[in-house]
């Protein structure tokens, strides 16, 4: 990826730039717990998003996507926005680090990555914190803080996509930590690093490729259900109810409001079981909460879909540690803990029977826990 981008770069600007990367990321456990305020758990991976940047004295961006071979020029002005959809995220961050009183001037630029696009591990991420970090070294001299860093991504992703996302994402590319998982409040915003050295397993994401829209927003129907339950409880989220609390008010609540907050109650308190289990080295316990979240998802969250379901059933048969669906569901990736010695028989399994049902084989995305935004270490 280096000599491609080297080379792309010193064809297209004649000169030589310095090299930024940021991953993607997974997560581990709590899914749907964000806008509940309770905790998520994610890790960057070593799949990356790489750009070669070099500041050019005037106040134009010029930057060139090798991977959609496209090219966008743009002023730092709001009224400048690209057209394209890939270069507004660039811009985004420009304008974000802008409006905070960061400083941003003219810059040439040649990207590329390896995160997949759209399969649920946050290219867009990888994306908004490379840029955010580079531009951050190159003209602000570190000032602004990795936290803000990561809002500027949000913001871009709200502000300029259309996307209207937690902070999860950003947060995961720019504090990711080779073998740790960091575990975010998402009520506090404060976070805890915790070793992940799964040491004889793999970790490894099927993704199913398909993706079944429907048409009233059933994440917004899951966040009212919430809602709702934690009005009747007199909380202001889900993250100060317990089991007890619930059943004192199911009588007087919906069947599928009572599952939905059921799932998110259950759902908080295996993320602190599993990080107690991490800190054991019991990766039994944390790949039995992983099941217990996709069952969680699939019978009382009702976010799963068949493909995924038939997933965590191969991976089940299989003997595989732990297996769930990652995001937010109707479709895109199972996240998997493997046994080593497992390992191969399940990819082969899983990709034969997958595919004699459903005419396509899923797409195998092995995983190492790596670290975030950051300089290109061999410039
Ligand atoms: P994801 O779940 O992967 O974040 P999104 O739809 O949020 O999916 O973001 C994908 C978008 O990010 C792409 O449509 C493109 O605009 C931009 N993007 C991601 N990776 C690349 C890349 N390698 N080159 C150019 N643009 C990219
Ligand atoms: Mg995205």
């Amino acid at each position: 990826m280096k000599e491609k981008i080297n080379k792309a770069f010193a064809e297209r600007f004649n000169s030589k730039g310095t090299l930024y990367v940021a991953p993607g990321r997974f997560n581990l456990i709590g899914e749907h717990t964000d806008y509940n305020g309770g905790f998520v758990f994610p890790g960057a991976i070593d799949k990356l998003m790489m750009a070669e940047i070099l500041p050019n004295g005037t106040d134009k961006v010029r930057v060139y996507s090798i991977d959609l071979n496209d090219y966008a020029e743009f002023g730092l002005n709001e009224a400048d926005a690209p057209e394209q959809s890939w270069a507004r995220y660039i811009f985004g961050v420009c304008r974000e680090i802008l409006k905070r009183g960061g400083k941003v001037e003219g810059f040439d630029a040649v990207f590329a990555g390896n995160v997949p696009l759209g399969a649920g591990l946050s290219s867009s991420a990888a994306l908004e914190s490379c840029f955010a970090n580079a531009l951050n070294d190159l003209f602000n001299n570190n000032s602004i803080d990795k936290f803000e860093l990561a809002r500027i991504g949000q913001s871009t992703e709200h502000n300029y996509c259309g996307v209207n996302c937690g902070i999860m994402d950003q947060f995961a590319s720019v504090f990711g930590k080779k073998d740790h998982l960091m575990r975010l409040d998402c009520r506090s915003m404060e976070f805890e690093y915790f070793p992940f050295k799964p040491v004889g397993h793999k970790l490894v994401l099927l993704d199913s490729v398909v993706k079944h829209e429907l048409a009233d927003s059933p994440y917004n129907k899951r966040r009212q259900s919430c809602e709702r339950v934690a009005k009747r409880l007199g909380i202001e989220t889900l993250r100060d109810a317990t089991m007890e609390m619930l059943d004192a008010i199911k009588t007087d609540i919906t069947a599928e409001d009572y599952f939905r907050a059921k799932f998110v109650i259950e759902e908080k308190d295996r993320v602190l079981a599993v990080c107690d289990a991490l800190v054991a080295g019991d990766y039994d316990t944390v790949g039995r909460c992983m099941y217990e979240t996709h069952k969680g998802l699939s019978k009382d969250y009702e976010v799963s879909c068949e493909e995924l379901d038939y997933l965590n059933d191969i991976a089940k048969e299989c003997g595989v540690t732990g297996s769930r669906i990652m995001g937010g569901g109707f479709g895109g990736c199972t996240v998997n803990l493997v046994k080593d010695e497992l390992y191969d028989n399940f990819i082969t399994t899983a990709k034969k029977k997958f595919k004699e049902r459903y005419g396509h084989e899923p797409k195998v995305y092995p995983v190492i826990v790596s670290d975030g935004a950051r300089k290109f270490e061999n410039q």
